[in-house]
């Protein structure tokens, strides 16, 4: 071992910095020769005895944390039960963050100077980070729409297609509020309705023929209570047969005008 092997492992049992192998160029070479190096994020997880990066099996993430693993685990149950814990951290790592940002109490902007490349995996848990990433996709969108029920509220309107307003409605009718008006059609009203006629207040504007078929259609679930002056606005003669056919005591909620 020569006297450079014997200061870097002196130097690295001392500090938990590793970017002074930066600083000189024989030192990183040694070091390089002498590290494992993770092939999946590129990281120096090992150099001689020192572990650097750690990753717990549960992580979806390689080399979550910096320290040990007996550590890590105390970390991310202190973080489970207060998430505003992770301020307290020294290094934090994008395993940690994940935990945090899980728990609904953890307060979103609290931690500053996020790598983008974190937002990204944060999607998978809540489509809101969705704005903190500068060049957004497509595919992300597609992709936050799919794994939340109310994504498509975070979908820039110029990502808003057609197809991806109405996979979202599809799953959730209540999204329909954040569908376009230009991609109100009648099919994606009565998709959205089918799941819950209240829905119908979502509708912009709803013709007298799409109210009809609305009331016609045996997907959509009519409770006898559903109180329908409140989203039919000035119904017309044919509404009201309609109304009649569906359920006679709909009647009953005629108004008159005085
Ligand atoms: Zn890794």
């Amino acid at each position: 071992m020569d006297l450079n092997d014997d200061m870097l492992n002196l130097i690295l049992s001392k500090t938990d910095n590793y970017y002074c192998i930066g600083v000189c160029k024989q030192w990183y070479d040694i070091i390089i020769k002498n590290s494992i190096i993770c092939e999946t994020c590129n990281k120096i997880v090992k150099m001689y005895d020192t572990v650097l990066w750690i990753t717990d099996d549960n992580d979806i993430v390689c080399h979550g944390y910096y320290g040990d693993i007996k550590k890590y685990k105390t970390l991310k149950k202190i973080i489970f039960r207060d998430p505003r814990f992770l301020t307290k951290i020294k290094r934090v790592s994008i395993g940690l963050w994940l935990i945090a940002i899980k728990i609904s109490s953890f307060p979103y902007d609290l931690i500053k100077n996020i790598n983008e490349k974190w937002y990204t995996h944060a999607l998978k848990y809540n489509p809101k980070y969705l704005q903190y990433i500068k060049n957004p996709t497509y595919s992300m969108c597609v992709d936050i729409v799919n794994n939340c029920f109310d994504g498509l509220q975070y979908v820039p309107e110029n990502f808003k297609s057609y197809e991806l307003c109405l996979t979202a409605v599809k799953k959730n009718g209540s999204v329909l509020k954040y569908v376009p008006d230009q991609f109100q059609s009648k099919e994606m009203g009565l998709v959205a309705v089918r799941d819950n006629i209240s829905y119908l207040r979502y509708i912009n504007n709803p013709s007298e023929e799409l109210i009809i078929e609305i009331l016609s259609d045996d997907k959509v679930h009519m409770f006898r209570n559903f109180n329908w002056p409140e989203y039919i606005k000035n119904p017309t003669e044919d509404i009201y047969i309609a109304l009649y056919n569906r359920e006679p005591v709909y009647l009953d909620l005629i108004g008159y005008e005085q």
